[in-house]
């Protein structure tokens, strides 16, 4: 028995399924989760000796790389000062007001914990704003586990094949209105239906958790269209794609402004943090000043104002955006490449540094229902044959994995190569 083996019968005694958080439980994939003991860089080393080049970097967070020493340094540092004084801190105006200068449709910006609390406050506060119940999302998209928003959910939630998990009652789920991504058509059709009774429509604009699929060109200019035209706030989640897909997040990348835009992983530098932020005149309808209720006990902690403000100070040039997109080339392309020569049904799909991979005859996945048909066999072989041989995927085949800018191109090489061996044993 390895230790990982030791420890995930020990975890499962005091652990529901020996995890806090389901799909690190190895179910999409089966086997036994790996119990990691530190990261450096672009690499996990477990705790039987392996060292993994990994590709899921804390599910998005570690853009810079594991245990960079600048966001290290200034979180020890901002301990040492004292872990939480539940008080307004200087740290978090300039948190605040770099979030600001960065993502172009946020004009005031409230902290919360995680990306679950930025996305179910931002879902009340439309819905405050616009005194309407009911709220749209897409099919495959994952906003974190709040009630209204764990409806056709992707993610853990698809992954273990639980969409709509029980506990949440179905007067809750009846508000919530759930369409296919990109399809703007059906959009039109349920606001033409209901469009006085929608508070927002929430979007990851890059979808990343059924894999990663990108909005069509038009789609999300669509949705600004139907929102404008019925008066509901368009809600971006970029908890994934914040500062991810580019130093403005995907609104950037693809230039359509939300009203409401949710934050979370990258902006925590690996600590617990999550934000929502938009237009002022919104964004003022919250408690304090306004009458939509949202608190956190350590909502803006110092601690992780210091690690989160470390990160995005680093991520200070777009040109940094274009080294990670070349890295995340060099895997797709090469992944392809690889494929192709096995004549082995395969595509793949990146935003910045974010990609997916299908195993697939469509040369694209545009929609939910192509990425659920893939190969399900053959992913799970390859992920454990790139296991084994030190390569860290996300263990479902419903994730999209992540590049840093630790990662070099040695690293991609040596994933190619173990690519090489994988594809070779399907
Ligand atoms: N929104 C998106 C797009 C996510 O990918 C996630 C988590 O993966 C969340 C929300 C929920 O964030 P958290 O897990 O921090 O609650």
């Amino acid at each position: 028995m390895s230790r990982s083996q030791d420890l995930f019968a020990q975890a499962q005694l005091s652990i529901p399924g020996g995890v806090n958080s389901p799909v690190r439980a190895f179910n999409g994939v089966g086997g036994t989760p790996i119990f990691i003991e530190r990261a450096q860089g672009a690499y996990l080393f477990d705790v039987d000796g392996n060292r993994y080049i990994d590709y899921i970097g804390s599910w998005g967070p570690m853009i810079l790389g594991h245990n960079h020493p600048e966001i290290r340094d200034a979180a020890i540092e901002a301990a040492e000062r004292g872990l939480s004084f539940g008080t307004p801190t200087a740290s978090e105006i300039t948190m605040a007001e770099k979030v600001i200068s960065m993502v172009p449709s946020i004009e005031k910006v409230r902290m919360v914990n995680s990306g679950t609390e930025a996305t179910m406050s931002a879902i009340r506060l439309a819905r405050g704003y616009t005194g309407r119940d009911k709220i749209l999302k897409f099919e495959g998209c994952y906003h974190g586990h709040a009630d209204s928003l764990l409806v056709k959910a992707g993610s853990g939630a698809l992954t273990l094949g639980v969409p709509n998990s029980p506990g949440i009652p179905e007067d809750f789920a009846k508000h919530t209105l759930t369409v296919s991504f990109n399809n703007l058509d059906e959009v039109r059709q349920v606001f033409a239906d209901l469009g006085e009774q929608i508070a927002c429509i929430i979007v990851e604009p890059v979808a990343g958790n059924m894999n990663l699929i990108l909005p069509e060109p038009g789609f999300l200019e669509g949705l600004r269209e139907v929102c404008d035209e019925y008066g509901a706030v368009l809600i971006f989640d970029e908890v994934m794609t914040g500062f991810r897909v580019s130093r403005g997040g995907a609104q950037e990348f693809f230039n359509v402004k939300p009203d409401l835009t949710c934050l979370g992983k990258v902006i925590g530098g690996g600590m617990p943090v999550g934000a929502f932020g938009g237009k002022r005149e919104i964004m003022d309808y919250i408690a304090p000043v306004g009458p939509v209720y949202q608190a956190g006990t350590l909502s803006g902690n110092p601690v992780a104002m210091a690690a989160g403000l470390a990160s995005l100070s680093l991520l200070n040039s777009s040109s940094l955006y274009t080294q990670l997109e070349g890295r995340v080339s060099e895997l797709t392309s090469g992944l392809q490449e690889l494929a192709d020569a096995k004549g082995i049904p395969f595509t793949t799909a990146q935003a910045g540094g974010m990609f997916g991979f299908f195993f697939t005859e469509a040369k694209k996945v545009t929609t939910y229902e192509q990425a659920t048909q893939c190969n399900m066999e053959h992913f799970r072989t390859f992920y454990h044959e790139m296991l084994k041989r030190g390569v860290y995927l996300a263990p479902s085949a419903y994730e999209a994995g992540f590049m840093s800018l630790a990662h070099t191109e040695t690293d991609i090489e040596e994933t190619l190569q173990v690519a090489e061996h994988a594809f070779n044993v399907l």
